[in-house]
């Protein structure tokens, strides 16, 4: 019986965790053709960038993001780790474990800090469209700074951004969360709203009616849309800083030309915000519309064990932003090698890989036909890779070229496929000239 067992378990296809993606040739170059973009962006605006650990301590995001949130709730990968009894969780987002390393190291000893991470997240939700367990975010976050200019600069740079990626329609909605004493009032009418309500709240809604109210305005049940349309709003219950700050940011904004719409029930899913909070929405993703959240967290750093200092950030979804790019951005053209080898006989080998190197340092990206395991398999089989390579050009390592110090050069694009030989000490010199065109 078990011998059955473990043969099958041998022979069984093993297959990725539902909800976690691979990431393959071609789509992967898209990937790294955003990420090439978010750097030289992020570097333009000074900012650095920072690799954190993918698993934290449980406590992190319990403390950071709140008890009361969906995703301390119900979305979590946590685990006990089996070594050393540790309770620890795979990042569900990125704000908290910058946080903890911010502070960590001391990295705002020496004043503010902008920073920026990629990576992949973990929640346990339903995956759809737009919504898996494995995700990536790219957050930038600027810390130790308080005024509402860094508030505008990180929308702008994400503004900056999705024009980079050529997005149209990606709207920006904002609001303001006050600061906590402020929230305090709002929370007392917000209760009052929804008791006096208490039959069209749903199940999570009324758990949270009294430990958590203003997650209620977060919810994405369509039918609970009235009664949270109808709640007070923050908005009405800020002091006058608050609403200095954001008209101040509100002023950069108009300033510099970036459209925005006042959205008074946006709160956003963590408990960490204070005053700005902001996302940007699509209309051409179905449900999973919004690419990009954030806002500032002047209290966390303080709750994560730090001397408190002022924050903001924002964090986007890689996978929504890319299907947004596939949309309406340019069309990225797959990658092609400048030049295939094709090698009629093996004992050309050596000579025809110094070649493909030569090329390969001067600039040129190439690609060698590759054998089976017996030999290099016949001329109209590799010239047929070479075409399906995309190439323009086929270097052939023919046996009697060589002997004469030459390799010969089929044009595959030209329709023609028109062929010359050209000598090995002459191929650098080419080598510039395809670069050049
Ligand atoms: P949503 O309301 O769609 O659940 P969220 O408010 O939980 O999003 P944030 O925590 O603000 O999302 O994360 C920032 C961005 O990360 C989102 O705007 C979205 O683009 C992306 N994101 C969040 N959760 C997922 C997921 N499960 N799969 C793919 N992308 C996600
Ligand atoms: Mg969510």
């Amino acid at each position: 019986m078990t011998e059955h067992i473990t043969k099958q378990t041998k022979t069984a296809k093993l297959v990725g965790v539902k909800g976690m993606n691979d990431i393959l040739p071609p789509d992967s170059a898209q990937w790294e053709w955003l990420e090439e973009r978010v750097r030289s962006l992020m570097a333009r605006y000074a900012y650095r960038p920072v690799r954190l650990p993918i698993v934290e301590p449980t406590a992190l995001f319990v403390r950071g993001l709140g008890e009361v949130t969906d995703i301390v709730e119900k979305e979590m990968y946590s685990f006990e780790d089996r070594l050393n009894g540790e309770q620890l969780t795979l990042r569900p987002e990125g704000t908290a474990g910058l946080v903890r390393a911010v502070v960590e190291h001391n990295l705002l000893y020496e004043g503010g800090r902008r920073l920026y991470y990629m990576g992949p997240m973990f929640r346990h939700e339903r995956p759809q469209r737009g919504r898996y367990r494995q995700f990536h975010q790219i957050g930038a976050e600027v810390l130790g700074f308080g005024g509402p200019e860094v508030d505008a600069e990180l929308i702008l740079l994400a503004s900056d951004l999705w024009q980079q990626l050529g997005l149209r329609d990606v709207r920006l909605e904002l609001n303001s969360l006050g600061q906590p004493e402020e929230r305090k009032a709002h929370r007392a009418a917000l209760i009052a709203h929804f008791e006096q309500h208490a039959d069209l709240l749903d199940e999570d809604a009324r758990r949270r009616l009294h430990s958590n109210p203003l997650r209620i305005l977060d919810t994405k049940n369509p039918a609970m849309a009235p009664v949270v349309e109808s709640a007070p709003q923050l908005l009405d219950f800020l002091g006058e800083a608050s609403l200095a700050h954001f008209t101040a940011v509100r002023d950069i904004l108009e300033a510099n030309g970036i459209a925005y719409r006042i959205n008074p029930r946006l709160v956003r899913g963590m408990d960490y915000y204070n005053l700005t909070v902001f996302e940007f929405i699509t209309e051409s993703l179905g449900a999973q519309g919004t690419i990009c959240g954030g806002g500032r967290y002047d209290y966390l750093v303080e709750q994560v064990g730090g001397k408190p200092a002022p924050a903001v950030g924002w964090a986007l979804g890689v996978e929504r932003v890319l299907e947004l790019v596939k949309e309406q951005g340019e069309a990225l053209a797959a990658p092609v090698p400048d030049v295939y080898a094709i090698i009629p006989d093996a004992a050309a080998l050596p000579q025809a890989v110094r070649t493909l190197q030569m090329l390969r340092a001067a600039g040129l990206t190439a690609q060698m036909h590759a054998g089976s395991g017996d030999g290099m398999g016949s001329m109209k089989s590799q010239f047929k890779k070479a075409d399906a390579s995309g190439a323009a050009h086929a270097l052939v390592f023919g046996a009697d070229e060589l002997a004469r110090g030459e390799v010969s050069i089929k044009c595959l694009r030209d329709g023609q496929g028109a062929q010359r030989s050209e000598r090995l000490d002459q191929l650098a010199q080419w080598a510039l000239s395809l670069q050049s065109n």
